[in-house]
């Protein structure tokens, strides 16, 4: 069965900058919503992801895949914290990540923070992965229903994130069962805070190809005002060879040009931006050489990755060669 993949990220109709990025590759999916520190959420969202990109690979077991994504996480929440040292402007920087990481018939899932993945199976939407946010510990305590954490003041307070806040946060793995048809999404708040589920249900159903299905959930999310940042990752379990492609989008897609996007229409905000990611953007690793990257076990290496993305993002005179 071939994986099919799309992701799509607009700033909203309220915020100034959009701080999430989300990835969909061929193994890997990604989202990741950024927030605080002087330098913005952005950053924290763009470097998590762009370092997690040299994951997007086969892996020979779920759970050795499961260790490498956890290992990963913990490894670049322990470079942004030594990030801010350097840079004092990223002080209190964090985001969430809820990371989907392909392998075989099972999804490899790492998750912190309060984006979400959900599984649609036979025409069933299931959120899998639970948020870590203050409204979420009332809910499971029965002290809030759903409905009311969904307007609570206090709603977008994370108990848990990636960054400048905790030297070992506790981060969520799970092994689940892919099924022939299934459909995975990966979603910011902007999205599940806005747009109930059976809506995102009815725009999964009636949107059968990956790209047009992450657009309309983030349209929707548009057409109730948007107020926040919204990223949407689909991935699909189909029969059909997929069309081999990588894209970046949000925060993520930054550094590379946004000049090269078509011009919005008049009168009318487009409704996603994403951009189609260049290979050479992405470390590609050919099939048979999985856990064999030297990339992902020499931990130098890792840290001049992190390094060189941060100095293209400040646009400093890096002198790693990325
Ligand atoms: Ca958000």
């Amino acid at each position: 069965m071939a994986t099919h993949s799309a992701a799509a990220s607009d700033i909203g109709l309220v915020r100034q900058s959009n701080q999430d990025s989300g990835f969909a590759g061929r193994f890997l999916m990604v989202v990741a919503d950024g927030m605080g520190g002087h330098a913005g959420g952005d950053v924290a969202s763009h470097v998590v992801i762009r370092q997690m990109l040299d994951l997007d690979r086969p892996f020979d077991s779920p759970e050795k895949a499961r260790k490498v994504l956890r290992d990963e996480l913990l490894k670049i929440n322990a470079l942004l914290i030594g990030a801010v040292v350097e840079r004092p402007e990223l002080a209190g920087l964090g985001t969430t990540v809820s990371a989907l990481l392909r392998v075989g018939d099972k999804a490899v899932i790492a998750h912190i923070g309060d984006s979400r993945v959900y599984r649609m199976r036979e025409g069933k939407l299931e959120q899998v992965t639970e948020d870590h946010t203050y409204v979420q510990r009332l809910v499971d305590s029965g002290r809030l229903t759903e409905e009311e954490a969904l307007v609570h003041p206090r709603r977008s307070v994370l108990l848990r994130v990636l960054g400048d806040v905790d030297a070992r946060p506790e981060i969520d793995t799970m092994i689940l069962p892919i099924a022939p048809g299934d459909r995975w999404m990966l979603c910011s708040d902007g999205l599940c805070g806005v747009v109930r589920p059976d809506e995102m249900r009815g725009a999964l159903l009636a949107n059968a190809d990956a790209n047009a299905a992450a657009e309309a959930l983030v349209s929707a999310s548009m057409q109730l005002g948007a107020p926040d940042n919204v990223t949407v990752v689909v991935m699909d379990d189909r029969e059909e060879p997929a069309v081999e492609s990588v894209r970046l989008v949000g925060a993520a897609a930054k550094p590379i040009s946004v000049s090269a996007t078509t011009p919005a229409p008049k009168g009318r905000r487009r409704p996603t931006r994403s951009l189609p990611v260049a290979t050479s953007e992405i470390p590609i690793v050919p099939a048979g050489e999985s856990e064999s990257n030297p990339d992902s076990r020499a931990d130098t290496s890792g840290r001049d990755r992190f390094g060189a993305i941060l100095n293209r993002w400040f646009g400093d005179k890096g002198n790693t060669p990325s």
